[in-house]
């Protein structure tokens, strides 16, 4: 008779976690020692059915946490009040959580309190400020206290487990799984869905991609955005800004009134994630304040001005390819004009560095889920240095 393979419980619920598991979920259900049970709480809705369908994943249960309005709290009291029964109808032999949404937190919680080993994805980032990100700081380090195995992205975040006690057994360095995730999908040269955006691709206007939507810069902050945006498109007639606006009302609401009637501006709804990636591939310059993107773009070259004060991903800017330039108005003008009117400044920072990956984190990560089950053998670290 056959032996049963350990079920391999992956829990996610946002539109970044299911791009950052779907690597790992894809290369569990293709291995021979593990069987895969994927669980989406649903804290986004949209954007994260439409990623698993990019990825062909069709979730075992859903959790349906979605509620307009929801607090942190509320989220993570629906989180472990649904998923519990499903782990006790399951008895998976590890769950899988990623980064640190409230979703991954409450879930790796759950986990804990019926001793079922967790296993982090993406695990040892810091900023150093426990209110910033908010409240990925926080969850990021509750994870890390009762994780069983830390899948740290880069050598730096190996360092900061490691600086908090982690035992370096109990941690391997796979790479970061967007970036498996991004060379699935860049490749395909999706098509856009709105007309306006394939114009825009074979237009060859410059573009300038914008994505906003971090909780610490709700308010005020993002009504600067809104403003300093406008200003960019009124100097720069001959660049397209995009923004693939996120869902939150609270974003809409600050950043959206002040780029209204602007022809230079195209406010669209979420990109799906293929479509996402095409436009990173053709942008000129990206301003953010996403994580992942801050991942993805040095990937292919674009320099990255990032509207944080701080960043848990330092490789990147090390490398020179991405800039911290906080949410000031005055301050995103100045940085974004001297990228788009300075040949020199855009060159020193528009070079392809991969310090984030190299696209097999999904099978390092698999095998050592697998090792620690004692099905597979010892997976090496990934080490970036080599790569480069
Ligand atoms: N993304 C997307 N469509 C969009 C904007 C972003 O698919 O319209 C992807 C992007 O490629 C990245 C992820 O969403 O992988 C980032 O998500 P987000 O900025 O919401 O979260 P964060 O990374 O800051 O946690």
């Amino acid at each position: 008779m056959e032996a049963t393979r350990p079920r391999i419980m992956t829990v996610y619920g946002t539109r970044p976690e299911a791009i950052k598991v779907a690597p790992v979920i894809k290369a569990i259900e293709a291995s021979d020692q593990l069987d895969s049970i994927t669980v989406v709480t649903g804290q986004h809705r949209e954007m994260l059915d439409q990623v698993n369908e990019i990825f062909g994943i069709t979730p075992d249960y859903d959790l349906d946490i979605f509620q307009h309005g929801a607090t942190l709290s509320t989220i993570v009291a629906r989180v472990l009040e649904r998923l519990d029964p499903v782990l006790e109808e399951q008895r998976p032999a590890a769950v899988v959580v990623q980064g640190d949404t409230s979703t991954s937190t409450a879930a790796a919680l759950a986990a804990f309190h019926r001793q079922i080993p967790v296993v982090h994805v993406e695990a040892g980032l810091r900023s150093g400020n426990i209110l910033s990100p908010f409240p990925e700081e926080a969850n990021r380090k509750i994870t890390s206290q009762i994780a069983a195995l830390h899948l740290a992205p880069t050598a730096t975040s190996k360092e900061n487990l490691l600086s908090e006690g982690v035992s370096p057994d109990d941690i391997v360095v796979t790479g970061n799984t967007v970036i498996d995730a991004l060379l699935m999908t860049v490749e395909k040269k999706t098509t856009f869905s709105d007309p306006e955006l394939e114009d825009l691709a074979d237009s060859g206007r410059r573009v300038l991609l914008v994505t906003t939507h971090r909780r610490e810069n709700w308010g005020g902050a993002m009504e600067g955005v809104g403003r300093a945006l406008a200003r960019l498109a009124q100097s720069f007639p001959d660049v397209q800004i995009v923004l693939p606006a996120h869902r939150n009302p609270v974003v809409r609401e600050a950043v959206l009134p002040q780029l209204e009637g602007l022809s230079n501006v195209t406010v669209t709804e979420p990109l799906a994630y293929g479509e996402f990636t095409r436009m990173l591939s053709l942008a000129t310059v990206v301003l953010t304040d996403s994580g992942g993107v801050q991942e993805e773009a040095p990937s292919l070259g674009k320099p990255v001005l990032v509207m944080r004060e701080n960043t848990e991903r330092p490789e990147a800017v090390h490398a020179g390819t991405v800039k911290l330039i906080g949410t000031d108005e005055n301050r995103i003008v100045d940085d974004v004009s001297t990228l788009l009117s300075d040949p020199d400044a855009y060159e020193a920072m528009a070079r392809a560095t991969n310090p984030y990956g190299d696209g097999s984190a999904a099978r390092r990560s698999t095998g050592s889920i697998g090792h620690l089950l004692g099905v597979q053998s010892k997976v090496a670290h990934w080490n970036a240095e080599s790569d480069q």
